[in-house]
This record gives structure tokens, sequence and C-alpha cells, in this order.
């Protein structure tokens, strides 16, 4: 797919560049430097292609943006690849539901996503997949773990069969019983008669009346599951293993639990992994099955200025669970009104600029310390000194906000 068009990046002094970049790793629950190669490469799973793009789209969005940038200012190369389930049970239901062509949906929904993204200025994946792209690479692994003995056929379906896999539930630790409570409640299908194990997720659904399918060669029409499709595209961005994968909090299990597995066979599992905590909305987790949710689209579609987006989410550490709050965006405005005055307003006696830029690196290094870099920048506005373009750059750079 064709990605958004990438905002500009300043370059930022080299002298005094952070080292390493650490990052919380779901799976060890410690700070680890998460890519200690000169490349840095980073999976997020992408979107399915309907309810696009609210802020819990957003605040996830932005932690794997400002950890690319991040690793940028520490001098690597970044490799970004992501995806678009954009043909899966929930996009077909929500399609079916409203009348209106899946194919339709999705495309109208990832151009909106495009649209929000650019907008937001987020950097772009350098490959941007569809899973109806990535069907017969899909096909050809399915068939490689069918022929390894690592997956079993069900009545025209294809399952994982997670006893091959000697570390699966190494992810998130969780035990069995999490395991299977968490699967059931999240899309897999833990009852399903004739699974060689509860927990075994689908690599392949054979065709059924009414839904799209493709020519699966020796599996037969039907079309890919999603731990697979992610596990597929990854490899094929990035090569395997990769250094960090990352999502929202409730991708932890079951998707990369799974995925992993899958990169296990394929390649290698990623050596990290990072999620972005969820957000609430009036007083419940935003879900779109709750229908609480804020749009992005909405707010810019209201005259909100971006910037003031990124910066209300910035107000956050990517970690934090938190809840939405309609003056979020009033006290973001503030803070960048006082930002953009401060830019043209200062005095010999001010605060270094100097000093910000390596308080926001500092902060940032320290697995993306959000609200220690504003608190940073906020105090140098409230007294400015030194050369204003050093902390424009700097928060330009580091945080993605144009002031
Ligand atoms: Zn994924």
């Amino acid at each position: 797919m064709r990605a958004w068009t990438a905002p500009d990046v300043p370059a930022l002094p080299r002298a005094g560049r952070p080292a390493p970049v650490l990052v919380h790793d779901s799976t060890t629950r410690t700070l680890v430097e998460a890519a200690p190669g000169p490349t840095a490469r980073l999976y997020a799973c992408g979107i399915t292609p309907y309810d696009a793009t609210h802020l819990g789209h957003a605040n996830t969005y932005l932690a794997f943006d400002l950890l690319q940038r991040a690793w940028r200012d520490a001098g690597k190369t970044v490799l970004y690849t992501s995806n678009v389930t954009d043909v899966d049970d929930p996009l077909l239901e929500r399609a079916a539901a409203t009348g209106v062509d899946w194919r339709e949906l999705a495309l109208e929904q990832t151009e909106l996503f495009r649209a929000d993204m650019t907008a937001l200025r987020m950097l772009p994946p350098a490959t941007w997949t569809g899973a109806v792209e990535a069907i017969p690479e899909v096909v050809a692994a399915v068939t490689a773990m069918l022929d390894a003995g690592a997956a079993y056929r069900l009545d025209g379906d294809v399952y994982a069969d997670l006893a091959a896999d000697d570390a699966f539930g190494t992810v998130s630790g969780f035990s069995r019983e999490e395991m299977l409570a968490l699967f059931g409640e999240r899309g897999g299908d833990p009852d399903r008669p004739g699974k060689r194990h509860p927990l075994d997720p689908a690599l392949w659904r054979g065709e059924q009346p009414g839904d799209p399918s493709w020519d699966g060669g020796v599996l037969g029409p039907g079309r890919p599951g999603w731990h697979i499709e992610c596990a597929v595209i990854a490899r094929d961005g990035l090569g395997l293993p990769f250094d960090v994968q990352g999502g929202g909090a409730d991708l932890l299990f079951p998707h990369h639990e799974m995925s992993s597995s899958h990169d296990r066979f394929l390649g290698g599992a990623p050596r990290a992994h990072v999620h972005a905590g969820l957000l609430s909305y009036q007083g419940h987790k935003m879900s779109k099955s709750r229908g609480n949710l804020v749009f992005v689209s909405r707010l810019l579609g209201s005259g909100v200025d971006p910037m003031t987006i990124r910066l209300a989410l910035l107000a956050h550490h990517y970690r934090e669970e938190w809840e939405w709050e309609d003056d979020a965006l009033r006290a973001a405005q503030r803070r960048l009104d006082t930002w953009v005055k401060a830019v043209t307003s200062t005095h010999d006696d001010g605060e270094p600029a100097g000093e910000v830029l390596d308080e926001v690196r500092a902060a940032m290094a320290d697995d993306l310390d959000t609200p220690r870099a504003l608190a940073a920048v906020d105090r140098w506005a409230a007294n400015p000194g030194g050369d204003a373009d050093v902390v424009v750059a700097a928060v330009d750079a580091l945080l993605g906000v144009e002031v």
C-alpha cells in the first residue's frame, strides 16, 4: 500500500546524542535497549480499517513515532513496517451490518487513517502492507508449517499446533487460565471441537458462503488468520528476528504471543515487545464495541489544531492508562500558545536553550518520558533564553510538534 508523506525531521546537533534509547519490554518487564545495532527494526500492528482513527489508535501510533524519533536522534537507521488488516471478521461483520461493501469500507477507512496520520505528523512505515496483498506469502508460510508438522487441518481451516512450539507463552508470561480467558474474549475460538489444543490459533480460514476468499493452493480457497498475517508481513518488511514488536496493550495476548510463535517458525521472534496504554472515555476503555470513541478526523473537522491533539496525548506517558477529558485539548492549546510566544520572546537572562535539548533528549531516551520532556520545554518557555531555534528543532525532531 502507499503510505503517507513523511514529515520533515530536522537534524539535531550530534554532540550530546543520547545513548542508549531504553524502552519497557512487556516480556521481561524491564527497560531494555531494544535496538542495540546501527539499524533499528520496528513493527507496529496496523489498524483493521473500520472506526479509524480514534484517539486510542493515535496514542498507540504516537508511541512508535516517538520511538523512531529517539532512535534517529541516537544516530540509528530506522526500518519501520506496519500492516492494514483489510480482511478479517470484524471488518466483514461491520460491512454486513451497515450494508457497505467490505472493500469500500476498507478503502475509505484506510484513506481516513492516512489523512489523520499525515495531519498528526506521524512518521510513515517504509513498508505498509495490506492483509490482502500478503495472501500469497501467507499461503506459502502456512503450507510450510503444515509440511513441517507445526500446523494441522480442521474442516477446511488450518490451525497452528502450539505443541510444536516450546517457547509458546513466554511473551506474555500469562497462566493457561489467563490465556484461555483472553483468547475467548479477543477473537479466539477456544471451544471449537476438533482442535488439538483450545489455544491453537487459526492460520487459514477456509471459504465460507458469502465471505471473500482467495486461492490458497493446497490449503484450498480461504483467507488468512490475523496472527500469521502480521508475522509474514513483519518478516518480509524487516527480516527475522527484528527489534521491537509494538501495539496497544490489548495486543500482548493473544495477538503478539501468537505472532511471535509464528515468527519463531519463520526465522526468529522479536527481541522486545512494547505496548501503549489504552485510553478510556466517559468512564470506560475506548472500544469499538462500546462505541465511546473520539475520532481524530472529527476533532480536525471541528477546527482543532493537530499539534494540539499531539500535545494532549504527549502530556501522558505512553504506557499510562488514562481517561480522555474534553478539556485536555484546552490545556494543550494553552501550552502550544505559550511555546509559540516564547520562541519569539527570548531574552538575555532567560534559561539557556541548549539545556532544554539535553533534557528532552534524556527524557525521551528513558522510555519515551514525554511528561518530563514537556516539563523541560515548559520551564524554558516560562523564561526563554538562548537560541530559540534549538528548542524549535528539538521539539520538532523529538516530539513531532511544529511550533
Ligand atoms: Zn499485528
